[in-house]
């Protein structure tokens, strides 16, 4: 097992995976920026080293001064959480090259996964149902996408090759919109991550987004676990996630649950990931494409099977067997997240930075908290605004939905705009209530447009 980790991340995440060091009795060492410095993840970790300035790019994307900072502190791994450089296959490599374990899977199975068409080139072959859709980068002065786009049946969506966050996307419902959509998601797609490559796939309609989370040792043993239902976003960002959802049968679950295992071999994948699926009014389900980490809403997933994903991610990266067997895992009941970001929901969701006042977070049976601020904490500009993660857990889906609505009644945050208020409209939605809804949701039901 590792000595020492060090954290390449920040915010709630940097603190979840400090807590799982700790259980394990691993040391910890935490990066931050210069405006980070009384930052939670810093003040529970055991060593901390400052690696740059505030914004992202000199601090945590900073790989020689993260890589330094390893070094200079002793440490035999690095853990890169969710976002920043967990997916960057170049720091994989230069963290293997300097004698450092990257908590995640091998290089390979990042760079195979990381751009889209490949992805689903790859689980064609492996017997994994996908949307049917252009099959390579697609441009808009090139003629044959009008035929392309007719025969996949509008609508069609355009998506970034290297999409993530719901950047770079673009739905089509007629041919006279479709070259502009494509200039757009490509512009979008150059600014967000360095590539303007886009393809085009059929555009599900009322879909729900299904993941599934997967774990593999290196002696090639995979399992999946049961399903997490995403399908409450914004602008395609995920807002609330459940599991189980309410739309999966048994049967369905073992279907695509399999699916999701058989993505897994496919890249010969080792620690913890996800296999994400749209699910159209039929019950159709398609593979979408695979996050190479641990996810945001990774908590339901402990809350229902009693796995701490985290010690598992770590105990995998270390070379440790596989212990979960899927079929032997039992729902134990139902979990809910709400995702609290510093946001204004009043006024189109604008970031709401600075310094919180009084500060009460939700607790009682049944609730779990995973965040990083605290009373008198600044929250700074430069980051992701996700602020705590309110996590209900309870013996059925009502009593889960119970919990949270009583949960975020708790919540204040003084000073500080955010979504608390969205989620207890979601919550107290009929619609919700009823059972799965899908990724239209928020706009059809919520903000009525
Ligand atoms: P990202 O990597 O940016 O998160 P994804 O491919 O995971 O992008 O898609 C994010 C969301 O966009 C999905 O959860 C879904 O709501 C929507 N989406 C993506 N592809 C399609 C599609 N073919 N049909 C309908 N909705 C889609």
């Amino acid at each position: 097992m590792f000595k020492k980790v060090l954290i390449a991340n920040r915010g709630e995440i940097a603190c979840r995976i400090i807590r799982a060091c700790r259980e394990l009795g691993i040391n910890t060492v935490a990066i931050h920026s210069e405006v980070d410095r009384e930052s939670m993840h810093v003040k529970l970790a055991d060593q901390s080293v400052c690696v740059g300035e505030a914004s992202a790019s000199d601090s945590y994307l900073n790989i020689p001064s993260i890589i330094a900072a390893a070094e200079i502190s002793g440490a035999d791994a690095i853990h890169p959480g969710y976002g920043f450089l967990s997916e960057n296959t170049y720091f994989a490599e230069v963290c293997e090259a300097c004698g450092l374990k990257f908590i995640g899977p091998s290089k390979e199975s990042i760079e195979k996964m990381g751009d889209k068409i490949a992805a689903i080139e790859l689980m064609k072959k492996s017997g994994v149902p996908v949307v049917p859709g252009s099959d390579g980068p697609i441009s808009a002065d090139d003629p044959k996408i009008f035929a392309m786009a007719k025969k996949i049946g509008y609508p069609v969506i355009v998506k970034a090759t290297a999409g993530g966050g719901g950047k770079g996307m673009r739905i089509v419902t007629s041919e006279e919109t479709l070259q502009n959509a494509i200039v757009m998601a490509q512009t979008e797609a150059k600014a967000a991550f360095g590539n303007p490559d886009v393809y085009m796939e059929k555009y599900i309609e009322e879909p729900h987004h299904i993941e599934f989370q997967i774990l593999g040792d290196k002696y090639g043993k995979t399992a999946y676990l049961p399903e997490r239902d995403c399908s409450i976003q914004r602008r395609h960002q995920k807002l609330v996630e459940e599991s189980p959802s309410p739309l999966i049968s048994e049967s369905l679950r073992k279907k695509m649950g399999k699916a999701a295992r058989n993505a897994a071999v496919a890249v010969k994948y080792v620690t913890v990931g996800t296999v994400e699926f749209l699910v159209d009014k039929k019950g159709h389900f398609y593979f979408m494409e695979m996050n190479t980490r641990i996810q945001v809403e990774h908590p339901i997933t402990e809350m229902v099977t009693g796995i701490d994903l985290v010690k598992e991610q770590i105990k995998l990266a270390a070379g440790e067997k596989l212990s979960v067997i899927s079929e032997k895992v039992k729902i134990l009941g139902h979990a809910i997240e709400c995702r609290i970001n510093a946001e204004d929901p009043d006024k189109d969701f604008i970031p709401s930075p600075g310094k919180i006042g009084k500060l009460y977070l939700p607790g009682g049976p049944g609730i779990r908290i995973d965040t990083h601020v605290y009373s008198g904490y600044t929250i700074p500009p430069f980051y992701d605004s996700l602020i705590a993660k309110i996590i209900s857990f309870g013996a059925d889906r009502n009593e889960s939905i119970t919990r949270m609505q009583r949960a975020l009644r708790e919540v204040e945050i003084e000073n500080v705009k955010n979504t608390s208020s969205l989620h207890a409209k979601i919550m107290n939605s009929e619609q919700f209530r009823k059972g799965s809804v899908s990724t239209d949701f928020l706009s059809k039901h919520i903000f009525g447009k």
